[in-house]
This record gives C-alpha cells, structure tokens and sequence, in this order.
C-alpha cells in the first residue's frame, strides 16, 4: 500500500518554531511498514508550516491508500485541539482515504486521546510499529477484527483491543533516510559539528515523575545490547554515523545491561561517540569509566532539584545527596557532566529553586539546563495549578506551565528561567574554564565552534528567546 505518514505541526498559529527532536517512533513506523512491503511517504509538517493548508497540500499532492497520523511522538505532544484539526482538514481533503491515528500509547490513554480527537475514526497504539504493519495488513483484507492495540470509533462508541506483547529486537532501523537529521534542533552538550543519530535502548521508564511524558505510555521495555549496537552499527555502515545520542528517557535503569552494552560497543571498534540521559542514583565512578571506555563523552542527569522535599512531591524519588558524587564521577572518568533543572515542581518555593541554582553552580558541572515545569492539562497535582496557554514546540516538555502554590504568575518562573541560565553560564569563571578547554582539545577549531554555538543558544535561553541553531 502507499502510505502517508505524517507528523502534524505542534501548533497552528504564531511563529514556526524548529523541532528539537526528529519524530523518532515515526521514523520507526515507517521502516516497519516498508519492510513489510509498503512505500511510505513520512512528512515532519512540523520541520515546515503553521498552517493547514500546507498539511493538506503536503497530503494531496501525494496519491496514498492510507493516510497515518502521528498522535505524538519522542518528546512532542500536540494540543488535541491542533490534532483534531488537523485530522478534520485532512478529513475534508480526502474523504474517501482511510485516516488514523499512531502513537505509543497503553490502552486506556489511546482511549482518552480517541475521547479527545472527536474527528479521529481510528489509531494504532501498543509499541506502534507492530500495531501499524497489522493496520496495513488488515486493511489489505478488508477486515480489522483481528489486530492488536487498534481503538475505533463506532456507532456503539470507542472499541479498543488489546496491544500485542512484543519483543523489541524485532523493531527495525529507523527509517532515517526519509528524514534530515540536520534539519533538527541543536544543544550545546550534545553536538559537535556533526549530526547527532538518535537510538533508543529502550523505551519508557520505571519510575513516574509526574510531568514526565513518559506517563501515560506503556510500560518501560527495552532491548538486548546486542540490537542496540547492531543498530550503530548499521547507522554508522550505511550514513557513516559518528555521534549518536542514546535517546532513552532514562538510560541505564540496569547497571548489568550498561555493561553488556558497552562491552559490544567497544568489541565493535567503531570510531564513534555517544551521550545519554541518566539519574544520579544510577551511576558510580567505575560505570561511568566503562561508558567512558566505550565511547561515552556526555552525560545528561536528569536532577530537577535538590530540594528533597519537591523532588518527593514530584515523584522523582531522588536522594539529592546522589548529584555531586555523580557529576564527579562522571567528571573523572572524562565525560562532560549536564544537570538538568525543572523550575516549578510541586512543594517548591522561589528561594527552593535559587538554592538549586547555588547548589548546581557549586558542583561546576560542564553544562545544565533549566526548564519551566510543563504538562498536559491531564497532568494535575494537589500542589499547583496550570497557568499560561499551552507552549508546543518550544520546549521539549510540551503543554501548560506548571506553577507550584508559592508561585505566581507563569512569568515569575520565566524570570527565575532566564535568572538560572545568566548565573550559570554568564560567569566569568565558568567562561574562562570553557575557553582554556578549546586549547586543551585535539581540534581546537571543531571546540571553538562547538562553544561559540553553545553561546549563542545559553544567551538566547538566558535572554528569554527562542534559540536559533
Ligand atoms: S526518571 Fe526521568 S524519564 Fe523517568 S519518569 Fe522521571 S523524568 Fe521521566
């Protein structure tokens, strides 16, 4: 069949903001569907337009059997109010063409999105790119009784089926090739001049920190160390990858897969580099040694705070006591060590969040990132309440700013934002630190770039502006 797969725009109206993330699962979907022989079209609106008679030109100009629309996707949420008017447009545009919907979702929250899109006949859900070659399967036969993880709407209502069980080896390369990876945001910890390569180990996560996006997916599953590096591998084989971003939401749940892992990677001998994104209680000098050994340069904690008693109101269940140890030992086995910061979790207070920012600052690690704690509406806490309107492509969390109860309006965290970014990164200390490193480096000129990038996007974040690449 011809497929067109298509990632709606995050918004329809004010400026085009650039993605900072490719539409991984969509690139997925799209190499399950063509191994299973069908041709697909894959179209990040996202990457082009605010307006919807560009989705419908995209989507008429092309002749397709089915048309696929992604509901989300890693780390982009859509305002249902968008989606759903995308979809009718799309509707209105084709009407004989089969539409539905894709994403990773469980059961009951592929419902609630079904609930939320009225124009929506169908969507695919479960670990979507088993759930879609069976769409496609199915509707070759012209009979959908029988897949798995497909909700439909019908006269009696919503039906939903269950989503197979599945095994993630089975998941093929994404379909990079239908995608230019360049074309996508850039952050100063993770990109030298060369284009990152996402990978995903795995997918989801154990624990449930309450605007994590992560919530309201199926459960954490994850691949074998030997699928993983076979994917390098392939990417490095046939793009000629060299620097890959281990694009789980938290990689390294299991300190015996990191080791497997790495033990591959380094028996594989690729010239390449690789960061990841990990809590601070699940590392440890020697785990940080043997990634450093193979290949690891970067390293993402996802902190938040070090207010204890925010980070339990969150749901983060992190000893702060478990951050200096592991940007230190990140630190020393020669990997750059990023802080992530979340401004506004519930139980936090002004002065909470200025102690975070002395603290993170007193640990000197190599980079950090501070964002404004935001959710969809359907993430509600008992300590705070959704202020502003919903900001999609702006952020990587997208949805309403949250605002904890010793918190004003959504712009005094926006302030205290900005306040975070100017103190950590416009001292002269920590200028003169990144400046010496250039000539400590091997490639002085690749360094120098890299940074003067990194500046331009910390002054623009610490100005409260959208960062250009
Ligand atoms: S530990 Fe990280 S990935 Fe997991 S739920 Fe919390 S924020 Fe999300």
């Amino acid at each position: 069949m011809r497929v067109q797969l298509l990632c709606p725009p995050p918004s329809l109206e004010g400026a085009w903001i650039r993605p900072r993330h490719a539409p991984h699962h969509a690139a997925i979907v799209a190499a399950a569907l063509r191994d299973a022989g069908h041709s697909v079209h894959l179209i990040d609106e996202a990457l082009k337009t605010t307006h919807l008679r560009d989705v419908q030109g995209d989507c008429a100009r092309d002749a397709c059997d089915v048309v696929l629309v992604m509901q989300g996707d890693y780390n982009r949420a859509i305002q249902p109010v968008v989606l759903d008017t995308v979809i009718r447009g799309l509707l209105a545009a084709a009407p004989d063409t089969p539409l539905f919907g894709v994403s990773r979702l469980r059961e009951d929250t592929a419902r609630g999105a079904m609930e939320a899109l009225p124009s929506l006949p169908g969507m695919v859900f479960g670990e979507p790119e088993f759930s879609a070659v069976a769409l496609l399967d199915a509707l070759a036969k012209g009979d959908l009784s029988g897949v798995g993880g497909l909700a439909l709407r019908t006269e009696a209502g919503i039906t939903t089926t269950p989503p197979p069980a599945v095994d993630l080896d089975d998941s093929p390369v994404p379909a990079w090739d239908l995608l230019d990876l360049a074309d996508y945001g850039f952050r100063p910890h993770q990109g030298p001049e060369d284009v990152t390569w996402p990978v995903l180990a795995s997918r989801g996560c154990p624990y449930s920190c309450f605007w994590c996006e992560v919530q309201g997916r199926p459960a954490w599953i994850t691949r074998s160390p030997q699928a993983v590096v076979d994917e390098v591998i392939e990417l490095h084989r046939r793009y000629g990858a060299r620097t890959f971003f281990l694009a789980d939401p938290l990689f390294g749940v299991k300190r015996a897969w990191v080791i497997d892992f790495c033990g591959r990677l380094r028996d594989a001998s690729l010239d390449i580099q690789w960061s990841c994104m990990t809590r601070t209680d699940h590392c440890d000098r020697e785990l940080m040694q043997t990634m450093a050994d193979a290949g690891c340069i970067n390293v993402l904690f996802g902190v938040e705070s070090l207010n204890p008693y925010a980070l339990e109101r969150a749901g983060k269940s992190l000893d702060p006591d478990t951050v200096e140890p592991a940007v230190k030992a990140a630190q020393a086995a020669g990997l750059e060590a990023v802080v992530s910061v979340m401004i506004g979790l519930p139980g936090d207070t002004p002065g909470g969040v200025e102690r975070t920012i002395d603290g993170v600052i007193a640990m000197e690690p190599d980079y950090a990132q501070f964002f404004v704690v935001q959710v969809p509406p359907a993430a509600k806490h008992p300590d705070g309440r959704l202020v502003g309107g919903w900001e999609g492509g702006r952020f990587d969390f997208p949805g309403h700013a949250f605002a904890p109860e010793a918190f004003g309006p959504e712009a005094q965290l926006r302030r205290l934002q900005r306040r975070a970014y100017r103190r950590f990164y416009l001292r002269p200390s920590f200028i003169g630190r990144k400046a010496g490193r250039i000539w400590k480096r091997g490639d002085a000129r690749v360094e120098a770039k890299r940074l003067a990038r990194g500046a331009r996007l910390a002054v623009s974040m610490a100005l409260g502006r959208q960062p250009s690449r």
